[in-house]
């Protein structure tokens, strides 16, 4: 693989833990390997916002305490974990990779930050973003890009392409990041990693910075599906905090790791595999083989309705955007450009603190919300929304899961995109219907694509059916080509 210095083996995450519980590797010790690889090579690919390393010190010394004095340290004891950066941290800055949030601390933390260190995960930094999570690339941060670690010329995908770089270059085996259209799943195939978008409610939102929130879901990213279903477990799981929160407890994938797909009901989106270039298509090809192989039942779908989806949540997410960032008005949070009166200061703080992109989506999201226009475009857009659902619903009362590319594509060169917004957003187009629909969602490094660059498959299941997506997936994972993701060392699933 090109770049391969930089792509480091990284124990899994449930090995460390394992290890870490039984007393034979201190936490301390895996956090110190952790920081000094961050420390040599972040400078170059730019995955983290902010390191905070002596705040996981204090953490990891305090789980050592725990192993030692036989208190129970928790199921991921000591695994290192990085943050994207639009997860609310207790005193810690929390910036979406904007300059409209500069200097600003949150008083608390967002549940999943507070359920990882109940776990004994030991959150390592925050890592970068693409603004407000309105990307595919994490170049429209206003901190400069990441950059992705099989290719230091390539994106790694965003929104959340820090964390799934973080996870790549071998930095920390877990991350979380938040998919609104494709923001997990789109940056883990261009890096080779697993990223999950679990059903919308199962994981709390509660510290989430709303981006779309009727979309918002956080996730997932791991070396290997057994550790995204570790991390989910603990993640998952109702919070009072959170209205959407589902009155559930948090799917437990790990127990169906082994149970195969046989008999398994996998339909092929047929209609993603047209305009996917030939590695992205291939790679689908060759999975449904192996899933076939192993038992399942696959067959092509169309499903034509889906390919509106991206129209559609072009309209949806701005409109919700323009709502959610109307509470950045220069007093309440971060950064303020004073101004004559309340509104100039209003105005300049909006100016000087967003970015382009930002300022695009609030434009389009206010325009589409007008009075006028509110029926032609927000309406019309709600009821595609309803008519990708219904034909999602057509599909599962045939299959169990569905497959289809994750990207239309491998990692691109960076600034390949930043030109023209329409081609950015294309990247998006077979993972968004699933997040209209509120459905999970995950990819699985499969296969090395275009410029020895991996590939992902994604997976898709109905509401709530993480149990059958996590077969498919860990299948797909046993079937793949070893060198597609990101290298793992120190434990099996
Ligand atoms: N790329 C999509 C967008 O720009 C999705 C982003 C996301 O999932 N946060 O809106």
């Amino acid at each position: 693989m090109s770049g391969s210095a930089d792509v480091a083996p990284v124990a899994s995450a449930r090995a460390l833990a394992a290890r870490v519980r039984a007393g034979e590797l201190s936490a301390v010790e895996v956090l110190e390997s952790a920081l000094g690889e961050i420390e040599r090579r972040d400078g170059e690919l730019h995955c983290f916002n902010l390191v905070t390393a002596d705040r996981a010190r204090s953490a990891a010394a305090e789980i050592d305490r725990k192993v030692a004095a036989g208190e129970d340290p928790g199921p991921l004891a000591g695994v290192p974990v990085a943050l994207k950066d639009n997860l609310c941290t207790r005193d810690v800055p929390t910036t979406c990779s904007s300059r409209i949030l500069e200097g600003w601390k949150p008083p608390y933390d967002a549940t999943v930050v507070g359920r990882l260190a109940a776990a004994g995960a030991v959150s390592v930094g925050k890592t970068n973003l693409d603004e407000f999570a309105m990307g595919s690339s994490t170049e429209s941060s206003a901190f400069g890009p990441t950059r992705n670690p099989w290719d230091l010329g390539r994106v790694p995908g965003g929104s959340s392409g820090g964390s799934a770089a973080a996870v790549a270059a071998g930095f920390v085996p877990l991350a979380l990041g938040s998919d609104t259209g494709g923001s997990i799943r789109q940056p883990a195939a261009l890096c080779g990693v697993v990223g999950v978008k679990p059903t919308y409610g199962v994981v709390s939102r509660y510290g989430l910075v709303a981006f779309a929130s009727s979309l918002d879901q956080i996730g997932p990213f791991a070396t290997t599906v057994g550790d995204a279903a570790a991390l989910l477990e603990v993640i998952g799981g109702h919070d009072a905090m959170d209205s959407t929160s589902l009155a559930l407890s948090a799917p437990r994938c790990s127990e169906v790791l082994d149970d195969g797909v046989e008999g398994l009901r996998v339909g092929v989106i047929a209609d993603f595999l047209d305009d996917a270039s030939l590695d992205c298509a291939g790679a689908v090809r060759a999975a449904a083989e192996v899933l076939a192989a192993a038992g399942a039942k696959v067959e092509d779908v169309a499903i034509p309705e889906l390919l509106h989806g991206l129209s559609a949540y072009y309209l949806i997410a701005p409109a919700e955007a323009s709502s959610n960032l109307a509470r950045y008005d220069g007093v309440r949070f971060g950064l303020r450009v004073d101004g004559p009166d309340v509104e100039a200061m209003n105005a300049r703080t909006r100016a000087a603190g967003f970015g382009p992109e930002v300022k695009r989506r609030i434009m389009l999201g206010t325009y589409v919300l007008s009075a006028g226009y509110y029926d032609a475009y927000y309406g019309q857009a709600q009821r595609v929304r309803t008519l990708v659902a219904r034909a999602f619903a057509r599909a599962y009362g045939q299959f169990d899961v569905l497959l289809a590319p994750t990207t239309p594509s491998v990692a691109f060169p960076i600034g390949a995109k930043t030109a023209d917004p329409l081609e950015m957003y294309l990247a998006d187009l077979y993972t968004i219907p699933s997040n209209l629909a509120g459905h999970p969602a995950m990819s699985v490094p499969f296969a090395l694509g275009d410029s020895g660059l991996p590939v992902g498959v994604q997976v898709l299941a109905p509401a709530l059916g993480e149990r059958e997506m996590f077969r498919a997936a860990a299948v797909l994972e046993a079937g793949a080509a070893p060198e597609a993701r990101a290298p793992v060392t120190g434990g099996a699933r």
